[in-house]
């Protein structure tokens, strides 16, 4: 259909929310923009988020695993670490990756825009390269003298994500870090990391691993918060172990930039001495951007916090104009921002799509990893939803013995009257792996009998959610 409008469709941000619906709608045969206001495309989760966060816990995967062998006679002695070299290596896999993405754009005809978007109207987004970090292309669109482009859209789909929340009042030094500087690895003798939530402990894993002393201190009474305790206690307990601190009920007061070092005040019931740290990480959350991309003037309505409602088709206030990822609320997930971004992109060329996904998977890629996925037992004892339980402990599965592991345990959970699953939680190696199963049992209204009598392979950490099921059931099942 004619339309006086540069671009049928224009994304603003291209992150997995972003890119994925701007790549479906060209599919779909529209005629995309895609807005990005950094030189590279895949947003957060490429560049700063994800991807570089799992190729640092790789490798401290594997300085963990030659300590642990050595109990099998396997030593391999004191790891040297190049963290120059480990950084060049992590930013070869995002530039492969987000490289990846421009070819795919450039395939699928959709045009790139570089620069800060802003509405002006409820049809025109202005894009501005004076907000660009160095280094950053110029843009292929014809702009004015001050670097200004407007663009006009027959539809939108806002993608511009999250931000680290600062916390107020801290002083302007280079020592106190976000999850961005801490993916930079340059390496402290002793951390202080705030926040005890996923991101906090996945950066505090890696910076163990090479050798740092690492402390964590957390508001709440536990770890990632959210996650049942009964999957959070083996990784405290592991933890525990290995970081010179873990302060729960406890909550940072204040810090001095003196020059020997960042000195934090603690406050709570058990807070401790202030002590002096190398360096802070505040892994507190993330805000979303909803707040500085003039929505207002496009009529969309933004939330207190910064967040821009939508309704099951993705749409915001405004019919044409929609929202994905980060900025629509939590959980904040990758994996939720593309599903999003493909029924927001599908529904805006027309077809009949709405979000029905049952559940969103959620892991802490910590040793172990937690995974879960639907009801939690948390949710179901705050929300009185019945339920009954089965788990099967890791102790008793030959796989995680022969990993040299065995603090695991897969769980599932049941609704009493169908003996469907309708919720699940594994703690152990692989569990963001394995989860991925319970996900389509919910997904596909699996009761217990279906995961109980689906051979697994043997042996694998997969059959222990087979195992679980089967305990449902009253099966009983040998040691393996
Ligand atoms: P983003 O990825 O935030 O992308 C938004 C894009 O919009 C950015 O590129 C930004 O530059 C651009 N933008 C914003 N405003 C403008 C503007 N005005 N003009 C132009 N461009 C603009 N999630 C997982 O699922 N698994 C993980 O393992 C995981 N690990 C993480 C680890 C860390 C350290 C962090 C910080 C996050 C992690 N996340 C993880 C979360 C994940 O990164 C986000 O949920 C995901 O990136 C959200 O995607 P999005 O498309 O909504 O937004």
């Amino acid at each position: 259909h004619a339309t006086s409008h540069d671009y049928d469709l224009v994304v603003l941000g291209a992150g997995p929310g972003g890119y994925t619906a701007a790549f479906r709608a060209a599919d779909l045969g529209m005629k995309v923009a895609l807005i990005e206001r950094w030189p590279v495309l895949g947003g957060v989760c490429l560049n700063v988020g994800c991807i570089p966060s799992k190729a640092l816990l790789h490798a401290a995967k594997m300085i963990e695993e030659a300590r642990e062998i050595e109990r099998a006679g396997i030593t391999f002695g004191k790891p040297k670490i190049d963290a120059s070299k480990l950084r060049d290596w992590k930013n070869g896999i995002i530039a492969r990756l987000t490289g990846g993405l421009a070819g795919l754009a450039k395939q699928r005809k959709v045009q790139v825009i570089r620069g800060s978007g802003r509405f002006v109207s409820a049809h025109e987004i202005e894009v501005a390269e004076d907000h660009l970090p160095t280094g950053a292309t110029p843009p292929q669109e014809a702009r004015s003298a001050d670097g200004v482009c407007r663009v006009s859209f027959g539809q939108c789909i806002i993608a511009a994500g999250s931000e680290p929340i600062r916390l107020p009042g801290l002083p302007d030094d280079p020592r106190i870090i976000d999850s961005s500087g801490a993916l930079e690895l340059d390496l402290p003798k002793r951390l202080l990391v705030v926040g005890g939530g996923i991101i906090g402990l996945e950066m505090a894993t890696v910076y163990e691993a090479l050798g740092v002393n690492v402390s964590v201190v957390e508001l709440t009474d536990g770890l990632i918060p959210g996650c049942d305790r009964d999957l959070v206690r083996p990784l405290q307990k592991r933890l525990e172990k290995r970081y010179e601190r873990i302060l729960l009920k406890t909550k940072l007061a204040k810090i001095e930039a003196l020059k020997r070092g960042l000195r934090v005040t603690f406050a709570g019931e058990s807070a401790p001495q202030p002590e002096i740290y190398d360096k802070v990480l505040i892994a507190v959350g993330r805000s979303p951007n909803g707040r500085n991309i003039g929505a207002e003037v496009a009529g969309v309505h933004v939330d207190e916090r910064g967040y821009i409602p939508v309704d099951l088709q993705m749409r915001t206030n405004v019919p044409h104009i929609f929202a994905i990822g980060d900025i629509v609320g939590p959980p904040m997930l990758a994996h939720k921002a593309s599903h999003e971004a493909k029924i927001a992109a599908e529904v805006a060329h027309g077809e009949k799509r709405a979000f029905d996904a049952r559940v969103i998977p959620s892991v802490a890629y910590t040793d172990p990893e937690i995974a879960w996925v639907g009801l939690t037992e948390t949710d179901a004892r705050a929300k009185g939803v019945p339920y009954e339980k089965a788990s099967f402990p890791w102790a008793a599965s030959g796989r995680s013995l022969s990993l040299g592991r065995e603090e695991g345990s897969t769980k599932l959970l049941f609704d009493p009257v169908t003996r469907r699953v309708i919720g699940g939680g594994i703690v152990g190696p692989h569990a963001g792996d394995l989860i991925s199963e319970v996900a389509l049992a919910i997904e596909m209204g699996s009761d217990a009998h279906d995961l109980g009598l689906t051979i697994h392979p043997h042996p694998t950490l997969s059959e222990t959610i087979m195992f679980a099921a089967e305990a449902f059931e009253g099966v009983l099942t040998d040691l393996y």
